[in-house]
C-alpha cells in the first residue's frame, strides 16, 4: 500500500472522533472547574485561603496522574483501553460532586460530614480518571498520522479547538444550571457535567474501532500485546508509511537498583518540600515529581547523546511553562473571586453569572486559533517563523500584557466598588493571544522532540508543568487581598490590594518570559 500522501491537507476522520471525545470531556472537566471554587466557597462554606488551596491542588493533581495514565497505558492497557477507564471513572467522579451538593441545606453553617466526604471522593476520582484519559488522547491524536508529517501541527491545532468548544460550552450550561442566586442548585451544574463525560465515551467507544485506526485500517492504542501481534516494526523514519505507535513499548533501561535510589530520593525531597510548605501533603507531590522525574527519565539506559539532548530541551521549556499556567490558571480561583465580587456584570436588567467569564479564553481561542496557524504558515513561508522557544518567551510576554491592563484597571478602586468587565475580557484576550504562542506549540514540539519509545511518558512530563502551574496558581491565588485580613507578601513585597496582586503576575510573566527569552537561540540549536 503506497504511504498517505504528506502533502495532502485532509485529516484522517479519527481526528474528528478524538475531536469530539476530547470536546465532551473538557465540557465536563471546566464545566465542574466553573463550579469548584464558587461551591467551595458558597455551599462548603471553605474561605478563599482554603478554596485556593484546594483548588491548587485539585488541578495540580489532575494534570499530575497523567504520570500513571501514560506509564500504564505504554506498559498494560494501551491508549483505548486507558481512555474508557479514565472516561467512567470521571464520569463516577462528578455524579459524587453532584451527590455531595445534593446534601446542601440552605442557610447551613458549615458543611455535613458526608457533604464533604463525597466532595473529596468525586475529585479524588476525577483525579484518577483524568490521569487515564488525558495523556492518551492527546498522543494518539499525533499516532493517527505517518512519522514527520507535515499535518500534525494544524491536527493539534483543530484538536485545540476541540478542547475549547467544550471549555467556552461548560461555563455556559454548568454555570446557567449551577450557578444560580441559590447555592442549592450547584448539584444541577455537576450533574451536567457527569453527563457530558459519558457523551464523550460514549462517542469514543461507538466510533473507534472503526475511524481510530491507522493508514492500513489497523486498530490505533490497542493493548500493547496486542500490538506486537498486530502490525510489524516500523522505525520513524519520514517515509515511513505508519507511526510506529502500533511498537509494542521495549522494556526500559533502568536497573532496578537505581530505580531503588530515585525512589528514595523522591521519599526525602517529598518529605522536605511537604514539611516546608505547611504540611501540604498533596500540594507538594507534583514539586517532588517536577525534580524526580527528569532523572528517572534520564536514567534510561537505552538514551543516545543527541535524544538526551532533546529531551533536555523538553524539561527546560516545561520549566518555563510552569510560570505561564501559574498566573493563566487564575482564571478558576482568584480572577472568577474578582469576577464575582468586583466585576460589574449587569447587562441591562440581567445580571452574568461570575462563572461565564471562564468562557471568555476558551471562545478567543475558537475564534483566534485558525488566525494563528495561517499566521505561523505565512511567516512560515517567508523565513520568518518565530521558533517554538521564542514563541513561547512571546506568549509570558502578552501573558503579562493582559495583567498589566487589568492592574491598570482596579488602580485606585476600594474593595467595595465594581469594575467595568471590559478590563477582565481584555485581559482574557491578551492571555489567550499567549497562550495560542505556547500551548499548541508545546504539544506538537513534544510530539518531534520526544524519542517514540518515551512519547507518553513525555507527554506526561509537559502536562507535569501544567501541574506544578496549577499548584502556583492556587498558592498565588491564595494572596488575593480579603478585606479585614492581614496584607499577605509575595517575595517580601506587600500584596495591600487588588492593583498589587495583579502587578505580581505582571513580574512573574515578564521575567520569566525574559529569561526564556536570553536563552531561546541555544535551545533552538
Ligand atoms: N486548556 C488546555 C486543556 O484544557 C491546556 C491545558 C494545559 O496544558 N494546561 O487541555
Amino acid at each position: 500500500q503506497p504511504p498517505a500522501s504528506v502533502a495532502s491537507t485532509s485529516h484522517p476522520k479519527g481526528l474528528y472522533v478524538l475531536f469530539m471525545t476530547e470536546m465532551w470531556e473538557r465540557f465536563s472537566f471546566y464545566g465542574m472547574r466553573a463550579l469548584l471554587s464558587l461551591y467551595m466557597g458558597k455551599a462548603l462554606l471553605f474561605d478563599k485561603a482554603l478554596t485556593s488551596r484546594f483548588y491548587g491542588n485539585y488541578t495540580s493533581l489532575v494534570y499530575l496522574t497523567p504520570l500513571l495514565g501514560g506509564y500504564l497505558a505504554d506498559r498494560y492497557w494501551g491508549n483505548r483501553r486507558s481512555i474508557l477507564i479514565g472516561g467512567l471513572l470521571m464520569a463516577v467522579g462528578q455524579f459524587c460532586l453532584f451527590g455531595s451538593a445534593s446534601l446542601y441545606v440552605v442557610g447551613q453553617a458549615e458543611a455535613g460530614t458526608t457533604q464533604q466526604w463525597l466532595f473529596f471522593l468525586g475529585l479524588g476520582f476525577l483525579i484518577f480518571g483524568n490521569g487515564s484519559f488525558k495523556p492518551n488522547i492527546s498522543s494518539m491524536v499525533g499516532s493517527l498520522y505517518p512519522a514527520n508529517d507535515k499535518r500534525i501541527d494544524a491536527a493539534y491545532t483543530i484538536f485545540y479547538m476541540g478542547i475549547n468548544i467544550g471549555a467556552f460550552l461548560a461555563p455556559l450550561v454548568c454555570g446557567y444550571l449551577g450557578d444560580t442566586k441559590n447555592p442549592a442548585d450547584f448539584k444541577w451544574g455537576f450533574l451536567a457535567a457527569g453527563f457530558g463525560m459519558l457523551l464523550a465515551t460514549a462517542i469514543f467507544e461507538l466510533c473507534k474501532h472503526r475511524y481510530v485506526v491507522d493508514a492500513h485500517g489497523a486498530p490505533l492504542g490497542a493493548r500493547p500485546e496486542r500490538r506486537v501481534a498486530a502490525s510489524p516494526v516500523v522505525p520513524r523514519t519520514p517515509d515511513a508509511p505508519v507511526r510506529a505507535e502500533t511498537v509494542a513499548a521495549p522494556a526500559t533501561g533502568i536497573s532496578a537498583g537505581r530505580l531503588l535510589q530515585l525512589a528514595a530520593l523522591f521519599a526525602a525531597v517529598y518529605a522536605a518540600i511537604a514539611w516546608y510548605m505547611d504540611r501540604d501533603w498533596f500540594g507538594a507531590l507534583v514539586f517532588a515529581a517536577m525534580l524526580v522525574v527528569p532523572l528517572v527519565v534520564l536514567s534510561d539506559a537505552s538514551l543516545t547523546a543527541r535524544e538526551k539532548e532533546k529531551i533536555y530541551v523538553i524539561f527546560i521549556l516545561s520549566f518555563f511553562v510552569i510560570f505561564f499556567w501559574g498566573a493563566y490558571e487564575q482564571a478558576g480561583a482568584s480572577l472568577t473571586f474578582f469576577a464575582d465580587e468586583q466585576t460589574d456584570r449587569q447587562l441591562g436588567a440581567y445580571t452574568m453569572p461570575a462563572s461565564y467569564f471562564q468562557s471568555a479564553p476558551a471562545l478567543f481561542v475558537i475564534l483566534l486559533a485558525p488566525l494563528f496557524a495561517v499566521g505561523w504558515t505565512t511567516l512560515g513561508r517567508r523565513g520568518l517563523d518565530p521558533s517554538s522557544p521564542l514563541k513561547m518567551s512571546i506568549g509570558l510576554l502578552l501573558l503579562g500584557v493582559g495583567y498589566l491592563i487589568i492592574a491598570f484597571g482596579v488602580h485606585g478602586v476600594v474593595a467595595s466598588t465594581k469594575v467595568s468587565m471590559f478590563w477582565l475580557i481584555a485581559m482574557y484576550l491578551f492571555h489567550v493571544f499567549g497562550e495560542l504562542c505556547l500551548s499548541p506549540i508545546g504539544l506538537a514540539l513534544v510530539n518531534k522532540l520526544a524519542p517514540l519509545r518515551f512519547a507518553s511518558l513525555l507527554m506526561a512530563v509537559w502536562f507535569m508543568a501544567t501541574a506544578a502551574g496549577n499548584k502556583l496558581a492556587g498558592v498565588l491565588s491564595g494572596l488575593y487581598p480579603e478585606p479585614g485580613k492581614a496584607a499577605p507578601h509575595f517575595l517580601g513585597v506587600e500584596i495591600s490590594g487588588l492593583y498589587e496582586f495583579f502587578l505580581m503576575f505582571v513580574a512573574l510573566s515578564f521575567a520569566s518570559s525574559l529569561v526564556l527569552f536570553l536563552i531561546q537561540r541555544r535551545l533552538t540549536r
